[in-house]
């Protein structure tokens, strides 16, 4: 059986990740077709606009996704083409791992969390506008619906049942925004009864960043609004080694999407030094999610005995290897 995937490849370092991330996959003996799309930067001077509707309609069809990192311009410019996506498919879930790895030296071993962001709603709602002519003085709206908190809320319970998980933490900043943050927070509360067998507590983000970084293994699942969780969740790549790391899944009722949670890294684009681990490992992710679970798990474990041994790994882990041949030894040992 052959699952048909939209392949965005992206903007920066995002072809020569997401091209890694083909081959390894591949290498499984999955039944993936690509359908190469584009979006980002590099679809302007071909499409005239960041997301063109032929890449949304094969998305719609697919209903599956991997995706390269999109540039997105800072300040003025078009809207992120991530929001876009998101808000177009109504993926509500971004699943984002952050597990150590054997053989790297970080400060902590034995992190195993997952940050559960809400992804189409609070600060990142896309509401944002100057109220005086002179662009003197600017609002955004931050949206929170009792709808939003309540399905994001059950899917992290959910997701802790699935995956063996024993206790849920809230994060929240319900003392300042009373209303908000208040409202994701009494909709946790209501909905962790209903999970007696998971431990539920809720902190505030500010601590939860403090706590972070002090002790990373007291956390397991983290619930959380759309700014918190795109901040914490770069700190816990950060815990585990970087962001060349960790993947991501943006999931919806219909359509999943599946990239690393890095960016297009400008500094490193076109030398062919980029780590394509978190993009292989969102093609694991991929391979889960469309049933062919005993590839993506061979897939990760690959992944993780290259970064245990240590050889030839990319510079940001302290190697002198290239993308290239940190997917050729993942290759390789898929075939072992
Ligand atoms: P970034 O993640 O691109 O880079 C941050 C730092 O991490 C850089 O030093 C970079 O070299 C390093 N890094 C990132 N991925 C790496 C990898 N695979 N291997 C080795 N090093 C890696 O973040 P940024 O610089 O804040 O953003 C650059 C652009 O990417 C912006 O346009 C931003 O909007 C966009 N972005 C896109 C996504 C996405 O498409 N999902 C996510 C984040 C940022």
């Amino acid at each position: 059986m052959t699952t048909r995937v939209t392949l965005i490849r992206g903007d920066g370092i995002g072809p020569e990740v997401v091209n890694a991330a083909i081959r390894c996959v591949e290498a499984t003996g999955a039944g993936v077709e690509w359908e190469s799309m584009e979006a980002g930067a590099g679809a302007i001077p071909t499409h005239g606009a960041p997301l063109p509707d032929v890449t949304v309609q094969s998305i719609r069809t697919n209903r599956l996704c991997l995706k390269g990192p999109l540039a997105t311009p800072v300040g003025g410019g078009y809207r992120s083409v991530n929001v876009a996506l998101r808000q177009e498919f109504d993926l509500y879930a971004n699943l984002r791992p952050a597990q150590s790895f054997a053989g790297l030296v970080t400060r902590y071993e034995g992190v195993d969390l997952v940050v559960v962001r809400e992804n189409t709603q609070g600060e990142y709602s896309g509401i944002e506008h100057y109220i005086d002519p002179t662009k003197s003085a600017a609002e955004a709206i931050s949206i929170i619906t009792r709808f939003g908190c309540d399905r994001i809320i059950r899917f992290a319970f959910e997701h802790a049942r699935a995956h063996g998980r024993k206790k849920v933490t809230l994060v929240h900043k319900a003392n300042i925004l009373k209303m908000t943050s208040g409202l994701f927070l009494q909709v946790g509360r209501e909905i962790a009864e209903g999970y007696k067998d998971i431990a539920f507590t809720d902190i505030i983000v500010d601590n939860c960043a403090m706590q972070l970084v002090r002790d990373p293994t007291r956390f397991e699942v983290i619930v959380t609004t759309n700014l918190f969780g795109d901040i914490l969740s770069d700190l816990a790549a950060g815990l585990v080694g970087g962001l060349g790391l960790v993947p991501g899944a943006n999931i919806g009722e219909d359509v999943a999407i599946f990239e690393a949670v890095h960016g297009t890294a400008p500094d490193i684009a076109g030398k062919g030094i980029a780590n394509p681990t978190a993009a292989i490992l969102a093609g694991a992710m991929l391979l889960d999610r469309i049933g062919q679970k005993e590839r993506g798990g061979r897939l990760e474990l690959a992944v993780r005995r290259v970064i245990a041994r240590g050889k030839e790994l990319t510079p940001d882990l302290g190697g002198r290897g290239s993308t290239e041949s940190f997917a050729d030894q993942i290759i390789r040992e898929l075939a072992s």
